[in-house]
């Protein structure tokens, strides 16, 4: 058993936050995968950026805790991003959360964070459950190196440019998915990438939670049988294959 210090355990060291910006992880379906650092930070901050105050109010609410929220995206103008900084800088400490998992993967947050390095102002995160990580764990593919390529792009020309350019990737590839574009990704997969194992991992930590792991073709005649599936996706791809050259390839 790892022994941690009392101050490890003991967050924050006084009783106040240290102004500046907290991204806070929170869960991706199960509301008990929250950490109680996260709580902590939550129950002290003087407020919550969301990327959806209604969304974060539920979370609020199922953990007693209340406090002002304001919405952020990074949709939001540059005036917004002022106001968070020059809150902090007159000492509040604020939270930035997103509707699900970790701020910033595939979600607001980036342009604030690179406003708030610009300016030298105290940024920490508050790790916690993320889909693309958690799909990566259950698929049965390597993890030694991945590669996250964000969600692919819903017109198919672009999605199949976009395939292209990882297709000498030799790490695991992780994207986001939605059930109605599942088949045609799944399609331009076989077709730009070739045959390769595929996880479709699905509702993770939620009650249908499902992974199916298996063969591109496989997947799709299933999904062609049993039409798109409902919720949220994660897509593992296998990576590609290291080339093995013989003689004649390589002085050619
Ligand atoms: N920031 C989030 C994170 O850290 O996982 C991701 C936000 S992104 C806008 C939402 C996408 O993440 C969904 O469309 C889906 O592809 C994936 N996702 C989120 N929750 C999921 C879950 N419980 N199971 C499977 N995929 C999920």
């Amino acid at each position: 058993m790892t022994h941690h210090s009392e101050k490890e355990l003991k967050w924050p060291e006084g009783d106040k936050l240290r102004p500046g910006l907290y991204i806070v992880a929170t869960p991706i379906g199960n509301l008990r995968d929250i950490t109680l650092r996260a709580l902590d930070t939550l129950k002290m901050v003087d407020k919550i950026a969301c990327e959806d105050t209604r969304v974060t109010g539920k979370l609020l609410k199922a953990y007693d805790i209340s406090k002002p929220t304001l919405t952020y995206n990074d949709h939001s103008d540059e005036k917004k991003r002022r106001d968070i900084i020059s809150a902090i800088q007159n000492g509040q400490s604020i939270a930035l959360v997103s509707d699900a998992g970790c701020p910033l993967i595939s979600d607001p947050g980036f342009k604030l964070i690179r406003d708030l390095t610009k300016e030298d102002i105290y940024v920490t995160s508050i790790p916690g459950a993320s889909a693309a990580l958690t799909g990566l764990q259950l698929s049965g593919l390597s993890s030694d190196s991945f590669c996250f390529i964000g969600f692919l792009p819903s017109k198919q020309k672009a999605r199949q440019d976009n395939l292209k350019e990882w297709e000498a990737v030799s790490s695991t590839l992780i994207a986001y998915e939605t059930g109605p574009r599942l088949l045609a990704s799944l399609k331009d997969i076989r077709d730009v990438l070739g045959e390769r194992r595929v996880c479709v991992a699905r509702e993770l930590t939620k009650m249908f939670e499902e992974k199916r792991s298996d063969y591109v073709f496989e997947h799709i005649a299933y999904y062609e049988v049993n039409g798109a599936p409902k919720g949220e996706i994660v897509l593992v791809i296998e990576g590609a294959k290291q080339k093995i050259w013989d003689d004649e390839q390589l002085i050619e």
